[in-house]
C-alpha cells in the first residue's frame, strides 16, 4: 500500500527537525514523515561551528539586530520578515536551551555571546565551536519524543506530486533496497538545505545539491534572489573546509604576503588593540571576500599549491584561548592542513558557503503552490537579502522551521484528502527512474559534466561577474543540459546505487545553476554578494526588488521582480569601520563612505 501521511518533510537537518517538532506540538493527531537522503545527524547543520544570533545582552536591542541584518543584506531583506526573525530568535534559542542544548556560559551562568561579522553587538550564542552539532543533537533527541513523527532515513526524493495545482506528496527511492515509492501527504515542507556543490570550491557537504530548489522550480514555484551566492572569506585552500568566523571574533587577523592587515585599505576601519565590532576582520563576508580579490589583483596574496591565499593569524591569541574558545579550528588545522595555529599561520581563501536565494516563501514558509512549504537554507523568506550575516542562518532554521511547521499543520488539519490520481504521476516517475536512469548507456560521464558545470559557475558567476561572463556561462550550461540527455549510468544494482543518485543530483544542480546565472545576468547592478564589473553601483531605482525565476515550459528560465518590503529602515549607504552608524534609521541619513579603495 502507498505510504500516506498528513505532512511530509523533505530533510532532517535543523529546519526539518524543528518543523517536525512544531507540527507535533501544534496538532498531535497529525502524522509526520521526515524523509532524508542521509541519516538526520549527518545533515549539513551538524557542521556549523561559530554560533547563532539572538538578542540577549542588556545593552542590545531587537532594532539593532534588525538594522545590522538589513544593512548587511544591502537593503534587499524584507523588513517585516526581519522583524519577526529578530523577535523570535532569542525565544527559539532559549527553547533549545530548555530542550538540552549545552550553550557555552559565562562564569556566573549567563549565556555567553561572541561578536560576529557585521553585527554591532555581541549576540552570537555558541556551544564552543561545534554549535550546529549540539543544536542538531538537541533537535534530533527532542523529535524522538513524539510518536507521531516517523522517519524515512536514507530515502531520496526525486519529484513532487501535484494534483490540480496543489502539492500532495513526493516520490522517493529507498536507497537501501532501491524500492521506489509514492509517499502522499496533504502538505509537503521542503527543508533540503543549500546548493554549494554547483561550485567547485565550497564549504558545503557533498549532499548539498539544491535538490529541494529544483523540485520546487520544476513544479512551477519560483526561486527568489538566486543571484546572491555567499563566499566566506576563510576556507582552507585545498579542501574548502571552513575556518569559522569565530576565529576572527576571538581576535584573529587577516594578513597579506607582507604581513599587513590589508582590510584597513578597504573602508573597514583601522586596526585597534582589541577587535572592534563591524570593523576590520569583523566586517561582513561579502566585503571581506571582495577585498581578497583586490589584494590578488594588486599582487599582494601568496601563491600556494592550490591557488592564491592570504593568512589568518591566530598566534597572538595564545594556546589557552585557542584551546578553550576555538578547539575545533585547531583540530581542523592539525588534521587537514598539518599545521598548528598556536605557532603557525593558516592559509585561507574565499570559498562558496551559502545561498541567500531559494524557494520563494511568505513569512510562514508558504510557497505560491498550495500545500508546498519551505524553510531553512532551501527557502528565501527573505531575511538575508543580498548578503547573509554570519550566525543568522542557524536561528533562521529555528524561527522559520517552526513557523512553516505550524502553518503546514494548520493547512493539513483542514486540508482535503489526497486525490488517488496523483499515483499516475508516481508511476511515470518510477518508469523514468527504472528505465531512463538505470539502464542507460549514453556517452557522457556524470563526473565530467559535474566538473564542467562547476568550472562554468566559478568562471561566470564568482565573486565578481560581468554580463559577458554570465552570457558565456548561460550558453555553456545549455550545452551541458543537452549533454546530460546522453549520460551513462553503469551501475545497475538496486542497493545503494550511488551512481543513480549522483545522476539525479547533477540534474537538480544543472537546473539550479541555470537559475543562478539567469537572475545574475538580468540584475544590472552591484549589491551585496552580487558584484557586476559592468554595473559597479547599487541601483535602487531599478533593482530594489527580489528576482523571481520561473521555469518556462521549454525548460529555460524567466525572471520577474517583486518589490522589497520596507517597514522602518529606508535604504541607505552601507558603511562599516568606525564611521559605521549604530542603530536605527535616524543614524543613517547623510553618512559618507570614508576614503580608501572602493569595493
Ligand atoms: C561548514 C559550515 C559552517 C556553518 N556555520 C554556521 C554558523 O556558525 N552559524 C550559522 O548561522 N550558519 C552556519 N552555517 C550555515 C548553516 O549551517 C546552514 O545554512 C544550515 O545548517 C542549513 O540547514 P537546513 O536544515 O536548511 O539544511 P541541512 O542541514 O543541509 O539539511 C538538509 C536535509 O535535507 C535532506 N535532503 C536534501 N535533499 C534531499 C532529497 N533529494 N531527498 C531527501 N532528503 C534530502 C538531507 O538529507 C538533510 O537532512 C554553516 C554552514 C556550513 C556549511
Amino acid at each position: 500500500m502507498t505510504p500516506s501521511h498528513d505532512v511530509v518533510l523533505v530533510g532532517g537537518g535543523g529546519a526539518g527537525l524543528r518543523a517536525a517538532i512544531a507540527i507535533a506540538e501544534t496538532n498531535p493527531r497529525l502524522d509526520v514523515a521526515v524523509v532524508s537522503k542521509v541519516y538526520p545527524m549527518r545533515s549539513h547543520t551538524v557542521s556549523a561551528e561559530g554560533g547563532a544570533a539572538g538578542v540577549i545582552a542588556p545593552d542590545d536591542s531587537l532594532d539593532a539586530h534588525a538594522y545590522d541584518t538589513i544593512s548587511g543584506g544591502d537593503w534587499l531583506c524584507d523588513q517585516d520578515a526581519v522583524e519577526a526573525f529578530v523577535t523570535e530568535a532569542p525565544q527559539e534559542l532559549l527553547r533549545l536551551d530548555h530542550w538540552g542544548c549545552p550553550w557555552s556560559r559565562e562564569a556566573d551562568g549567563r549565556i555567553a555571546v561572541r561578536p560576529f561579522g557585521g553585527m554591532t553587538k555581541m549576540r552570537t550564542w555558541f556551544a564552543a565551536d561545534k554549535t550546529g552539532f549540539h543544536m542538531l543533537h538537541t533537535l534530533f533527541q527532542t523529535s524522538l519524543k513524539f510518536r507521531s513523527v516517523v522517519r524515512y532515513d536514507e530515502w531520496f526524493v526525486t519529484r513532487l506530486l501535484i494534483d490540480d495545482g496543489s502539492v500532495q506528496g513526493v516520490v522517493a527511492i529507498d536507497l537501501k533496497s532501491g524500492r521506489i515509492e509514492a509517499i502522499t501527504a496533504r502538505a509537503v515542507i521542503l527543508c533540503t538545505g543549500g546548493t554549494g556543490k554547483v561550485f567547485p570550491f565550497t564549504t558545503n557537504a557533498a549532499i548539498k545539491n539544491g535538490d529541494g530548489m529544483a523540485l520546487a522550480y520544476r513544479a512551477g514555484a519560483p526561486l527568489k534572489d538566486m543571484e546572491f551566492v555567499q563566499y566566506h572569506p576563510t576556507g582552507l585552500p585545498f579542501t574548502g573546509i571552513l575556518i569559522t568566523e569565530a576565529a576572527r571574533a576571538e581576535g584573529g587577523y587577516l594578513i597579506n604576503k607582507d604581513g599587513f592587515r590589508y582590510l584597513q585599505d578597504y573602508n573597514l576601519g583601522q586596526p585597534q588593540p582589541q577587535p572592534v565590532l563591524r570593523t576590520m576582520e569583523l566586517g561582513p563576508r561579502d566585503r571581506l571576500s571582495q577585498a581578497f580579490m583586490k589584494e590578488l589583483d594588486k599582487g599582494r596574496t601568496i601563491e600556494a599549491e592550490y591557488g592564491h591565499v592570504v593568512h589568518l593569524d591566530l598566534r597572538h591569541l595564545g594556546a589557552k584561548k585557542i584551546n578553550a574558545k576555538i578547539p575545533f579550528v585547531r583540530e581542523l588545522c592539525l588534521k587537514y592542513q598539518n599545521l598548528d595555529p598556536i605557532t603557525d599561520l593558516i592559509p585561507v581563501r574565499p570559498v562558496v558557503h551559502y545561498m541567500m536565494g531559494g524557494v520563494h516563501t511568505d513569512l510562514n514558509g508558504a510557497t505560491p503552490l498550495p500545500g508546498l512549504y519551505a524553510a531553512g537554507e532551501v527557502a528565501c523568506v527573505s531575511i538575508n537579502g543580498a548578503n547573509r550575516l554570519g550566525s543568522n542562518s542557524l536561528p533562521e532554521l529555528l524561527v522559520f522551521g517552526s513557523r512553516a511547521g505550524r502553518a503546514a499543520a494548520e493547512y493539513a488539519s483542514r486540508g482535503r484528502d489526497v486525490n488517488p490520481s496523483v499515483l499516475a504521476q508516481a508511476k511515470d516517475e518510477a518508469h523514468r527512474l527504472e528505465h531512463v536512469l538505470l539502464n542507460t548507456r549514453g556517452r557522457e560521464r556524470i563526473a565530467d559534466l559535474r566538473e564542467a558545470m562547476q568550472k562554468t559557475m566559478e568562471q561566470s558567476a564568482g565573486i565578481y561577474r560581468s554580463g559577458a561572463s554570465l552570457e558565456n556561462g548561460v550558453g555553456q550550461l545549455r550545452g551541458l543540459q543537452d549533454r546530460y540527455a546522453d549520460i551513462s549510468v553503469q551501475d545497475q544494482s538496486r542497493t545503494f546505487n550511488t551512481e543513480r543518485v549522483a545522476a539525479l543530483e547533477l540534474a537538480f544542480m544543472l537546473d539550479v545553476a541555470e537559475a543562478i546565472l539567469g537572475s545574475a545576468l538580468r540584475r544590472e547592478e552591484s549589491r551585496g554578494a552580487h558584484q557586476r564589473t559592468d554595473f559597479p553601483k547599487r541601483d535602487d531605482e531599478r533593482f530594489l526588488a527580489h528576482s523571481l525565476t520561473y521555469r518556462s515550459a521549454d525548460g529555460s528560465s524567466r525572471v520577474e521582480y517583486l518589490p522589497v518590503t520596507l517597514t522602518r529602515w529606508p535604504p541607505a549607504e552601507r558603511v562599516y569601520g568606525e564611521a559605521a552608524p549604530h542603530g536605527g534609521p535616524h543614524h543613517v541619513a547623510g553618512r559618507k563612505v570614508s576614503s580608501g579603495t572602493a569595493i
